[in-house]
């Protein structure tokens, strides 16, 4: 019986993708609603070549586009995108599925575990917000742990749970940082098919392309 299910959160739990999109999206709208004169194609095209610089967990960005786009007193803009940027997040939800699969999961048993890379406040906020903080055992974020998922982050993730790979589930949608560590050191991978990343080539010990098909992959091991 395999005691211990480890998740992923962006892409796994958290619709990251669509959430940063529309984010971005609400930002936009709030700037030219403000009195920005440029279009919303415009911005968002500048806003993608600064995210491809940058990387997407900068947190500067508005300020930095603005001063690209050459205007004079950016402060109302940064701060309307900014509002913009949080009252999205404030309504984020989980993939319709997990709330429900986990207490299922729960139910039988199984001791839940969050494993994931980032900043640890930022994983602990979207798990918060989502209300599903609680029905996990303990959280292990790489930005806490000062090393990225690999086979060393999971082997001291299995000694602070006290188990062994083969009583161990890690779930994720990304091969190199969810699937092929964790397969390498024993434990049972279910990769879920869904966000960017589900191009990626590779095969887990089993393929989900929704979160519910958890519960039936659980029960068969
Ligand atoms: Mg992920």
């Amino acid at each position: 019986m395999r005691a211990c299910i480890f998740f992923d959160i962006d892409n796994t739990l958290f619709p990251t993708a669509e959430f940063a999109e529309l984010a971005r999206r609400n930002a936009i709208r709030a700037m030219i609603e403000t009195g920005l004169d440029a279009s919303e194609k415009e911005i968002y095209a500048e806003l993608k070549k600064l995210i491809r610089e940058k990387g997407s967990n900068y947190s500067n960005h508005f300020d930095i586009l603005l001063r690209r786009m050459g205007v004079a007193r950016p402060a109302r803009y940064v701060a309307a995108a900014v509002a913009a940027y949080h009252n999205t997040k404030s309504s984020i939800q989980p993939y319709p599925e997990v709330p429900q699969t986990l207490m299922e999961l729960k139910k039988r048993g199984y001791r839940l575990y969050v494993a994931t890379n980032g900043d640890a406040v930022k994983q602990w906020d979207k798990l918060i917000r989502m209300g599903i903080h609680l029905l996990f055992e303990d959280v292990f974020v790489s930005g806490e742990m000062g090393e990225e998922k690999g086979a060393s982050f999971f082997r001291r993730v299995l000694a602070h749970v006290k188990a062994n790979p083969s009583e161990c589930i890690m779930v994720g949608d990304r091969m190199d940082s969810d699937i092929i560590p964790a397969k390498k050191l024993g434990i049972y991978t279910v990769r879920i098919m869904q966000g960017p990343y589900s191009k990626q080539k590779g095969k887990a010990d089993a393929k989900i392309r929704k979160f519910s098909e958890l519960l039936g992959v659980a029960r068969r091991l």
